[in-house]
């Protein structure tokens, strides 16, 4: 595996340069910071200097520096699935799902808690904490459990039973939190800087961000470095929305591809807060939210990355839009049904704004779209379908095949329900 070429940390506010180190904010104005990379040498040897497999693969692009910090569960290398029969149901000229539910832990956060917990290794904490609705608490904990760090993790007490399981399963601090992501996450970022823990939240951390880049050096990468014109990304925060952006801009600007995509956030719409201020033109007036199906995506607040993600939208002539609890729901059975790919309602959220777009024409149909899929279905716990179950003999269950199938064209010769079996024939 390559060495990191990360050379600093940048404010975004005032373009102050900082050291390499554990900084969560500018010492100038507070601002939020980002890590800059030796561009020269990425646009010297080009893509041909990656090596390995998996997240790592792009260790040229993160900020660990010893190979020995880099945990990994076998993150990052997810598939990007071109979904032709969505496509032509939507009507648009391609459509490619990246889906991160094929992640360890069945969700996108996986690639920024192995960046998070190798920055906490590599800073020498022994301990990360954070607030989660369900996914990052699940993720970190894992993560934290293969680096042999503690994980103090605060959940959502509405998260589904399978995160639940999960997170008890992985650490042994797990709280549930009253209210809402938002209600805790203020109170819980002033303990960060008093250093119990390192920061393992979304709102602040360059270093846990960074691994969510990944995203967009595999979706180039996957696409034979001819990028998709339109790439649909959820927004809770907006973490993976800024990341994702940022890691084709670099590329951009190491001359890996042509161009950077045009980015489109996608909110649950009763946690729009984004949209609302791209939309009425102004700066971010925090929601306050109950429940939304989209339990990744409730943050009402996104706090200043929602503040970025808003100019980066609004800079590179970006979109963004919102699905309701009842299209998020219709566009998971219909995601699953038409393609095959069961993913949970947060992680289809950004497909049903994809639609939604679409149907009222504010996005191109000829245009070569990409949708990252967040999480797998299989965290889900949705009431299942009935139990009912029926025994058979052979006489019943060859009726049932025949009802069911009776009518399908079939590829090889048919046998005869009369054939008599031949013994030791086969
Ligand atoms: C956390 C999460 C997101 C996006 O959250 P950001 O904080 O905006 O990065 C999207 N989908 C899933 C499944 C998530 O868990
Ligand atoms: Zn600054």
């Amino acid at each position: 595996m390559s060495d990191s070429l990360a050379v600093g940390l940048t404010c975004i506010e005032c373009g102050r340069e900082h050291a390499l180190g554990y900084r969560l904010a500018c010492e100038g104005c507070g601002g939020l910071l980002e890590l800059r990379y030796d561009i020269a040498t990425l646009r010297a040897r080009g893509p041909a200097m990656l090596d390995g497999r998996g997240l790592w693969r792009y260790a040229p692009v993160l900020p660990i520096a010893d190979r020995a910090h880099r945990i990994t569960l076998g993150e990052g290398q997810t598939p990007l699935l071109e979904c032709p029969r969505l496509a032509r149901e939507l009507g648009v000229r391609a459509l490619a799902l990246k889906f991160e539910g094929a992640n360890p832990t069945g969700t996108v956060k996986d690639r920024s808690s192995t960046t998070a917990v190798a920055a906490a290794l590599q800073f020498g904490f022994r301990a990360i904490s954070v607030v989660s609705s369900g996914n990052a608490g699940s993720s970190i904990a894992a993560y934290a459990a293969r680096a042999g760090l503690r994980a103090l993790v605060f959940a959502y007490a509405r998260t589904a039973a399978p995160k639940l399981l999960h997170m008890a399963a992985t650490t042994p601090d797990l709280v549930l939190y009253e209210g809402v992501y938002d209600d805790l996450i203020t109170l819980w970022d002033q303990l960060v800087d008093e250093r119990w823990f390192f920061d393992g939240g979304a709102s602040r951390n360059a270093y846990k961000h960074e691994g969510k880049k990944t995203l967009a050096y595999e979706i180039a990468e996957q696409s034979g470095w001819q990028v998709p014109d339109v790439v649909v990304a959820p927004v809770a925060v907006g973490e993976t929305f800024i990341a994702t952006a940022r890691g084709f801009r670099e590329m951009a600007e190491a001359g890996w591809i042509a161009r950077a995509p045009r980015m489109v956030a996608a909110q649950a719409a009763r946690a729009n807060a984004v949209v609302c201020a791209l939309r009425a033109g102004g700066a971010i007036a925090p929601l306050k939210i109950g429940y939304t199906v989209a339990e990744g995506l409730a943050a009402g607040d996104p706090g200043r990355k929602g503040a970025w993600t808003l100019r980066l939208l609004r800079e590179s002539a970006g979109e963004a839009g919102d699905a309701d609890d009842e299209a998020i729901l219709a566009m998971q059975a219909r995601l699953a049904r038409v393609e095959g790919v069961w993913a949970g309602p947060t992680g289809v959220a950004a497909l049903a704004v994809l639609a939604r777009l679409l149907e009222e024409r504010t996005l191109d149909p000829a245009q070569r779209f990409c949708v990252i899929v967040t999480e797998t279905g299989l965290k889900t716990d949705a009431a299942a379908p009935s139990r009912e179950a029926r025994a058979f003999d052979l006489e019943s269950l060859r009726a049932l095949v025949k009802e069911r199938l009776g009518s399908m064209q079939m590829g090889g010769a048919r046998r005869a329900p009369q054939a008599p079996h031949a013994p030791g024939r086969e």
